[in-house]
């Protein structure tokens, strides 16, 4: 059984207290009521929190992975149960209509299903063989738990998200100590109250609530891995803090996704796909279409089918996409829209009276330079810009452009895994959008700006655990290498094996 990985925790005097209020607010975003007052958990109250996890860590553990599979598919359960309850408290707190939030743990109980039920099968010891120096060997690797991991919460998907890292740590053996967005606290914390109902034994899955600071100090407080999914600029600060303790991180950040139209394309298909990919919870969705490269033999096909979609879509109370969840974004995406028309850009749906207080109407932008703000920054917002391309290769240069590399989408009858291939992110849909975040045996993540490591699938699980390589001598060799007692006669048999098995490489 392995113990929680000693880790270095820095000197209290070092490390900030979480400054700022005792407690916080969440607001409705559409309407401005208070929805719940929280905690604002200090340095000194993760600490404790995350200590309380290290002295569970071994109970979980050792119910080994049957039992484990056994209570995530209970906690599986409850969510399942409280769904309609879950969903509500999401619209609240963030603001997505209660479908949508539906959708969300729809999605999130594939993940934890699969996580359950396939962590024995990817984690569990196997034999892997030795080589011929070292025939007398067996040779075993096993993946291990860290023993603790900290996971950091963004709002836009409260349960999606976090449940990708916090199904996957929990199913390798770690206990967790989550810190939801302040944005979302009470989904974060509805989440451990469920837990608890089938694991009432041990603290094993902890929500502090909080500030950035409360995050800042859980990246300090010793656990053996960072699960963050939040902002790239976020991201950097908590892969300093987790500098000062050699922490792992993974980071899942931000995005600009791209979608290519190409010539033999369904373009009502993919017209349909840009418009949910862009609109979607508002346009606050790192995996969302915010540009669109569309080849010139279809362009205006493509722009008059989204137009008429999009102009469908209303955003506003009982809407189909919800208010602007933070308040700050509203400003990012009313600059990211000025920009572009200031730069020559076109708006053929929304554009600059797009914005009413927190909410924002469907946007289309064309002509817009690829050096604007919004095509080289995340918008965030219900925003679309739509380029004319002469050829694929331009569309591809185009998608790899970006700083980000987080997903992208394909529309092509012949061509897509060609014009997939040659994309450099992550995660690539054809003929669809976003497939590949709903595929439980698929991993998720970014490349450049947009983070690493991975959630969901094999690489998921691995992502909480270190490989814990172990070999066993079954009988002496004939051939002992690492002695003092080694002859000549050794050395020489070394130097002709050198020979044998590689000089005709
Ligand atoms: P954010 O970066 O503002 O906050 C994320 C989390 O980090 C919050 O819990 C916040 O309290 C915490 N935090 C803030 N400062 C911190 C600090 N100094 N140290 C530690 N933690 C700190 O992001 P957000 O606005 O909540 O979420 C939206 C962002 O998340 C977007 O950029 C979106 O693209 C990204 N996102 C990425 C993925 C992905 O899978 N790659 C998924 C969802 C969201």
């Amino acid at each position: 059984m392995a113990e929680a990985l000693p880790t270095t925790v820095a000197a209290p005097e070092e490390r900030p207290a979480a400054a700022g209020p005792r407690t916080f607010d969440v607001r409705d975003p559409a309407t401005g009521a208070l929805v719940g007052t929280y905690p604002n958990h200090t340095a000194a109250e993760v600490d404790a929190a995350v200590a309380r996890a290290r002295a569970a860590s071994d109970w979980w553990q050792q119910l080994g992975f049957a039992e484990r599979a056994r209570r995530l598919d209970r906690w599986r359960g409850e969510i399942a149960r409280g769904a309609s309850e879950l969903a509500a408290l999401v619209r609240a707190e963030m603001g997505k209509p209660r479908a949508d939030a539906q959708l969300e743990i729809a999605m999130a109980a594939e993940h934890l299903r699969w996580a359950a039920r396939n962590a024995e099968r990817v984690l569990g010891p196997r034999s892997v063989p030795a080589g011929l120096l070292t025939i007398n060997h067996a040779a075993t690797v096993e993946y291990l738990p860290y023993g603790v991991v900290g996971v950091i919460g963004p709002w836009n998907y409260p349960i999606f998200t976090p449940l990708g890292s916090l199904s996957f740590a929990l199913a390798a053996g770690n206990t967790v100590v989550f810190k939801p967005s302040e944005f979302t606290p009470g989904v974060g914390l509805w989440l451990k109250q469920a837990f608890d109902r089938v694991v009432p034994e041990r603290p094993v899955l902890q929500t502090i609530t909080g500030l950035g600071a409360t995050g800042a100090a859980l990246c300090r407080a010793g656990v053996g891995k960072i699960g963050f999914t939040g902002s790239t600029a976020t991201g950097r600060k908590v892969m300093a803090a987790c500098a000062e303790t050699l922490t792992p991180v993974l980071m899942e950040c931000g995005g600009k996704d791209a979608l290519v139209v190409a010539p033999d394309a369904d373009v009502a298909a993919a017209a349909d796909a840009a418009v949910w990919g862009g609109l979607s919870n508002a346009g606050q969705t790192c995996l969302g279409v915010e540009r669109v490269y569309v080849h010139r033999d279809v362009y205006d096909e493509f722009v008059s089918r989204a137009v008429t979609l999009a102009r469908s879509v209303q955003a506003g109370p009982g809407g189909a996409i919800g208010p602007i969840t933070m308040p700050r974004q509203v400003e990012i995406i009313r600059a990211h829209i000025a920009d572009a028309l200031a730069r020559g850009g076109r708006a053929l749906l929304g554009g600059s009276d797009a914005i009413d207080g927190r909410y924002v109407q469907p946007t289309i932008l064309i002509d817009v330079p690829e050096d604007s703000t919004a095509v080289t920054e995340e918008t965030f917002g219900p925003t679309l810009t739509v380029t004319r391309v002469d050829s694929m290769d331009e569309a591809i240069d185009l998608v790899n452009a970006s700083a980000y590399g987080l997903g992208a989408s394909v529309f092509s009858r012949r061509h897509g895994p060609d014009i997939a291939r040659r994309i450099r992110t992550g995660n690539v849909a054809i003929n669809a959008f976003v497939a590949f975040a709903t595929i439980p045996s698929l991993p998720l993540g970014g490349i450049r700006e947009s983070g690493f490591g991975r959630v969901h699938g094999a690489d998921g699980l691995r992502e909480f655990t270190y490989p814990h390589a172990v070999t066993r001598q079954r009988f002496r060799s004939p051939l002992p290498l690492t002695t003092f007692t080694r002859g000549p006669r050794t050395d020489a048999l070394v130097g002709r094996l050198i020979g044998l098995l590689h000089g005709r490489a």
